[in-house]
């Protein structure tokens, strides 16, 4: 590769060149590899970042961001609209719109069952942000959650499911393997007798861009465990789902 393409990556210093003065996403990469572990765009790497290395990942983020604006032929010395952009884009990936990557899971308090509820319960609907993996365009839309207790159950708060949505959501996401990580989720720490999920949303990827078809909306859900064997349950949970997708 010619010089010409380096990335001036921050944090590297202007040491002689050696492993310590690889960028630290290698670093990282190098450890989920050792570790033999997946890291696809929604997947959680928070495990495998020592401290203070994100700050750098930003950075470093920022660094190659700037060679992409570069590379669009956008003058981002002189274009006062443009030249802090990189910076704000590192950041807006980091450590919001996919944040969920790279921090440990909310903590969530679970309550034992202790009044044997066993009656359905539906919690929504809750607000989903995330992005498509495919063109990183926003998807926007919203979840509804019903969950059948038995006795052994444990129970959550009603803001935690807001906060374990927002921590699986905020990753670069296919809507249908977000619905099934957040199924995946709540199935271990609720150990419910079912579980139901329907998520509505917007891809801004068919609006913006392709089709360019901003009626369309895709829904889907999941059922487990007596949501799939009863259809009755089932029929009242999708009844019952507060302003739910028409
Ligand atoms: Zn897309």
């Amino acid at each position: 590769m010619s010089g010409k393409f380096q990335v001036d990556l921050a944090g590297a210093g202007g040491t002689a060149p050696g492993i310590a003065d690889a960028p630290v996403s290698d670093r990282i990469r190098a450890r989920l590899e050792r570790a033999g572990r997946r890291f696809h765009a929604n997947d959680n790497i928070h495990d495998c970042i020592e401290p203070g290395e994100l700050e750098i990942l930003q950075q470093e983020v920022a660094a190659r961001m700037r060679t992409v604006l570069e590379a669009l032929v956008i003058d981002i010395e002189s274009d006062h609209n443009t030249q802090d952009t990189a910076r704000r884009v590192a950041k807006m990936y980091v450590r919001e719109v996919f944040g969920g990557r790279y921090v440990p899971m909310p903590a969530v308090t679970e309550f034992p069952n202790v009044s044997l509820l066993n009656e359905l319960m539906i919690v929504g609907p809750v607000t989903v942000r995330s992005a498509c993996s495919h063109h990183f365009c926003p998807i926007m839309g919203r979840v509804w959650v019903g969950v059948m207790p038995n006795e052994q159950s444990a129970l959550i708060g009603l803001s935690k499911y807001a906060r374990l949505i927002e921590w699986i959501m905020a990753r670069p996401q296919i809507q249908e393997e977000a619905i099934a990580q957040l199924a995946d989720l709540l199935q271990e720490k609720m150990q419910p007798d079912g579980l139901a999920i329907v998520m509505e949303a917007d891809h801004f990827c068919m609006q913006w861009r392709g089709v360019r078809d901003s009626n369309s909306r895709m829904t889907n859900s999941i059922m487990r465990g007596s949501f799939l064997k009863d259809a009755n349950l089932r029929r009242e949970f999708l009844s019952l789902m507060p302003d739910g997708p028409k």
